[in-house]
């Protein structure tokens, strides 16, 4: 396998104006790329209310061959605890300590939203990829197909993971948006050998021009000699050759 997953994180209506500029953007570079589209239903904790336009287009985003994954439930670690927490996800890491029954309910919630909207979710993809040991035992009483780490995707129903180098810009100040464009251009080519590569974009990347144009740039370079697919065709794949 030699495949490169486009993921857009945090959609929500909250951040669907630049969610939607995003989905555009990876459109003008490779027009035929499926995007994996993460959710979150109760986005920082603003209402899991959202406009009919909202559902429409993620629907619509779907029958173009996109998928919805659920990528935690409000988006925020209720007790951002530890330096790790803070200041590597600013408070957002929502299942980096949450008890079991927690968890459960949360992802339980998130389901409920998806379903009541039409969504179909296979995948659960944790808030800065943060999954704490009872969140992971929460996880196993669901049916997804997948789920990813920081540098793995772990297929769940036969439990194989392979490494997955995950790209992703920081856009939370003027030096990290240098930084980032110049580690992702070096890991980018570091990852040649993985099996997938993941490039994590975020609706805020759109209001930096420079980010923008690196990540367009990067991903239109990796699609050249990766297969574009969602995580739910990577987990099928991964299935399918494990049998
Ligand atoms: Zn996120």
């Amino acid at each position: 396998m030699k495949a490169l997953c486009i993921v857009l994180h945090d959609v929500a209506p909250p951040t669907w104006a630049a969610a939607r500029a995003m989905r555009a953007a990876v459109r003008a570079v490779c027009p035929h790329a499926p995007v994996t589209l993460l959710v979150v239903p109760n986005y920082h904790e603003r209402g899991t209310e959202a406009p009919e336009a909202y559902f429409d287009w993620l629907r619509a985003c779907v029958a173009q061959g996109d998928e919805i994954a659920l990528h935690g439930y409000t988006h925020l670690d209720p007790q951002p605890r530890g330096w790790k927490r803070r200041l590597y996800t600013a408070g957002e890491g929502e299942f980096a300590a949450l008890d079991r029954a927690e968890a459960t309910r949360r992802i339980a919630s998130g389901r409920l939203w998806c379903a009541r909207h039409g969504l179909a979710v296979r995948g659960f993809v944790a808030p800065a990829w943060l999954l704490g040991r009872e969140s992971w035992e929460a996880l196993s009483d669901f049916e997804f197909d997948y789920t990813t780490t920081l540098t793995r995707f772990v297929e769940l129903r036969g439990g194989r993971s392979v490494p997955a180098p995950g790209i992703v810009y920081s856009a939370r100040s003027r030096a990290r948006r240098v930084l980032s464009c110049g580690w992702n251009a070096l890991l980018a080519r570091v990852a040649h050998a993985a099996p997938l590569v993941r490039v994590g974009l975020h609706p805020v990347d759109t209001c930096h021009p420079q980010v923008l144009h690196h990540a367009q740039a990067l991903v239109r370079r990796l699609a050249r000699h990766r297969e574009c697919l969602t995580k739910r065709h990577v987990a099928a794949r991964l299935r399918g050759r494990a049998a």
